[in-house]
């Protein structure tokens, strides 16, 4: 199914969950158990993210060469086994980053082949080891130019040359950045280079992770402003505490609210310091969807047990919404 048309439905309240393949060398059923912990919430959509090749160096009779790794292959794979498993609908993510259109190209056509409906599509970070993006030869620099060459091969247009081929119906998404992507030099910049993806076709945005739901609806705001009415997914990750939640500026150049902060040093016991991390989470998850997010989409980080106790308290009814934790 069509991300969009999901969306569509009324107070649905989708919830799209981030995961990310397995480690090179290790087997797939460890994340066949993190995903199965978190069937029985019946997710809408399951996400998979890419990562970047880096560059390494091996020594071989008569000298050094230089090879592409990759830590975690085989999103489309990952993606079609926990289709096939679990029957419930996943959504790759293609990057820029370490390949050419022309490979590009050959995973949109096994994408197509396998049925998928919906696609997300990212730039990338910059390869390890390296502080700025480079694209390889014939790649794309923004992800704008990924979207452009999924767009023309819907239409029938390949980067081959083929301009009458075979047609698709993706649903294209990208990344959305409520507190400015760190590249940028200010959100004016970001906005129309976010601009430039949807006029380029792409169909929904999923947001960098937030701490606090007025960001959302203040980003809302000036996107609308800027004539985006494509639907707009928060991204959330659980809290579990402080130590966690203090890397996260530095990684992802964000903000954290005072009220967060002082809810998880107020903890006594490691427990308490987790349950009042995942209760800040469900209870922002419930002010978004209430406020009218289409939407939530909880990064894991392949980390299953604290997305399924916060997926507990969102569905079991235990705690009480508005008189236990108060993130105003
Ligand atoms: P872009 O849209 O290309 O923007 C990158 C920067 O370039 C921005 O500052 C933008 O304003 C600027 N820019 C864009 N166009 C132009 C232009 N024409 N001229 C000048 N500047 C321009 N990373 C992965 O590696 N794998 C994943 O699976 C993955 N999944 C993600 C999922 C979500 C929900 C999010 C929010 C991010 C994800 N990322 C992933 C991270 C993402 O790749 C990085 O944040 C990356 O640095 C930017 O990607 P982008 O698609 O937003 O890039």
């Amino acid at each position: 199914m069509r991300i969009d048309d999901s969306l569509k439905r009324e107070n649905a309240r989708t919830i799209s969950i981030e995961i990310v393949p397995p480690d090179r060398g290790t087997s797939i059923d460890y994340l066949f158990r993190h995903v199965e912990r978190l069937m029985r919430f019946e997710p809408d959509f399951i996400n998979v993210t890419t990562h970047q090749p880096f560059t390494a160096y091996e020594e071989h009779e008569g000298g050094i060469i230089k090879v592409q790794q990759n830590k975690r292959p085989g999103t489309v794979a990952v993606c079609a086994a926990i289709r096939e498993k679990f029957g419930v609908e996943t959504i790759p993510h293609l990057i820029c980053g370490g390949t050419n259109r022309f490979d590009t190209e050959d995973r949109l056509i096994e994408l197509k082949y396998l049925g998928f409906d919906n696609i997300f599509a990212v730039r990338g970070d910059p390869a390890g080891g390296e502080r700025r993006f480079s694209p390889v030869r014939d790649g794309h620099r923004y992800a704008a130019g990924l979207v452009r060459q999924i767009d023309a091969l819907k239409k029938g247009v390949y980067a081959a040359g083929n301009t009458s081929g075979e047609t698709s119906n993706f649903c294209i998404g990208v990344a959305g950045y409520p507190e400015k992507h760190y590249e940028s030099l200010n959100m004016e910049e970001d906005l129309i280079h976010l601009k430039e993806k949807i006029d380029a076709g792409a169909e929904f945005i999923i947001t960098q992770m937030l701490f606090d739901p007025d960001i959302y609806h203040s980003f809302l705001q000036r996107l609308r402003k800027a004539g985006i009415t494509v639907p707009v997914i928060p991204g959330v990750k659980p809290v579990t505490s402080l130590r966690a939640l203090m890397r996260l500026p530095g990684a992802f150049h964000l903000d954290v609210p005072a009220k967060l902060v002082s809810l998880l040093s107020g903890a006594r016991t490691a427990e308490e310091e987790r349950d009042a991390g995942l209760n800040y989470t469900a209870e922002m998850i419930e002010r978004l969807y209430e406020s009218g997010a289409p939407c939530v989409h909880i990064f894991t980080m392949g980390e299953g047990r604290n997305t399924a106790r916060l997926l507990e308290r969102l569905y079991s009814g235990e705690r009480n919404w508005h008189g236990h934790t108060d993130i105003t």
